[in-house]
């Protein structure tokens, strides 16, 4: 049976990625090596660094001035190295979920946080609007797309300092005004390839601002003089990252990609909307693209794991929405078809003709 992969991360990747790593990892580029047995110094792999690098810079139309960096640790690492690199005095937060949450407090520990507004209030189910950013700080720091409670930042904000942001699960899903922005980076393991591999779009002038001394590793500049080769980097989950940013510029680029993102959270938050038995999460106005989160509605809460059990029956995985939110998730990354948003959609109505 077809799988209809909704997992919330690591998630769906392009088929071809998956193909094309399979191959690269039983003979790269016809070496007769495995990708995972060369030297990331050798001269077949350093195009490879470069060609994402290149693909990065042109899918995001990333301005002069900025670096694009491949690094380990996961975007968990940034939520320090971010303060570490841009924090002197005093830097905004803007708190709009769990991830968002964990950079504020690693902040913490490197100058004044100014948490700028929160909707923890409402169990993080809107984004707060119509707060002031002091003019004094570093940076502002924001998650676009909230992965675990379905809210999303989908416009570049309109702010007067600059921006940090982390763009774990929702990057390649729309152009971005990267001009606003000190500082891009997330995980690879939602939108772009398999874990392992974090990307950090940087703005090379904003680096070496801050006193105090920043270790070797957790230096940006560290990384952006040794173009990411300063240590062995994850090269299998570059080279996945190298084939998906192939897809998505033979796709269209972002444009297509945030078209199609919009004709499936449509699909889907039409029928949510529609059909009695299900109810969404997030305020209307700031739902995400990429993260679907519903419950049951109250009359039907008994329900949940019924629906659980026939959208696995009809091959929906990674469907459980998280113990935060509960009720269901659908994760619809950019790999992710319309036909597999359909398929939810079919089953949806299925189960409502069953028990409505
Ligand atoms: C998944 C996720 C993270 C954590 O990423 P790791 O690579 O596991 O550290 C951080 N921020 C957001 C928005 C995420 O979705």
């Amino acid at each position: 049976m077809k799988k209809h992969n909704f997992n919330a991360g690591p998630s769906i990747l392009p088929r071809e990625v998956i193909e094309g790593t399979a191959q690269a990892i039983l003979d790269f580029n016809g070496s007769g090596l495995s990708l995972m047995e060369i030297s990331h110094r050798a001269k077949d792999f350093q195009p490879v660094v470069d060609e994402a690098v290149a693909l990065f810079k042109e899918l995001l139309s990333i301005p002069e001035g900025y670096s694009v960096i491949f690094l380990g640790g996961g975007a968990s690492l940034e939520f320090c190295m971010i303060p570490f690199n841009f924090l002197e005095k005093k830097a905004a937060y803007l708190n709009t979920g769990t991830w968002a949450k964990k950079a504020l407090k690693e902040a913490k520990a490197f100058g004044q946080v100014v948490e700028v507004a929160s909707s923890a209030d409402a169990n993080y189910s809107y984004i707060p609007k119509g707060y002031t950013v002091p003019s004094d700080v570093d940076y502002l720091h924001i998650t676009t797309n909230n992965t675990i409670f379905g809210t999303e930042i989908t416009h570049d904000l309109d702010v007067s300092v600059p921006i940090g942001a982390d763009m774990s699960s929702d990057i390649f899903s729309r152009p971005v005004d990267v001009s606003k922005y000190i500082c891009i980076y997330g995980g690879a393991q939602k939108n772009l390839a398999p874990a392992g591999v974090t990307f950090v779009i940087v703005k090379n002038e904003a680096l070496g601002k801050v006193s105090r001394y920043i270790p070797t590793m957790l230096d940006y500049r560290t990384h952006v003089d040794n173009g990411s080769m300063f240590n062995t980097p994850p090269v299998v989950p570059i080279y996945s990252a190298l084939l998906t940013l192939r897809w998505i510029k033979a796709q269209g680029g972002v444009e297509e990609m945030e078209r199609r993102a919009i004709e499936k959270a449509d699909l889907l938050y039409g029928e949510i909307d529609r059909n009695k038995l299900f109810t969404g999460t997030a305020a209307t106005e700031d739902r995400s693209r990429m993260n679907i989160c519903f419950v049951m509605a109250p009359e039907y809460k008994e329900l949940e794991a019924d629906f659980l059990k026939l959208a696995t029956e009809r091959g929906m995985v990674g469907l459980k929405g998280h113990r935060s939110v509960g009720g269901f998730r659908a994760s619809c990354y950019n790999a992710l078809s319309k036909e597999s948003v359909q398929a939810l959609v079919d089953c949806m109505q299925e189960f409502e003709k069953l028990h409505a």
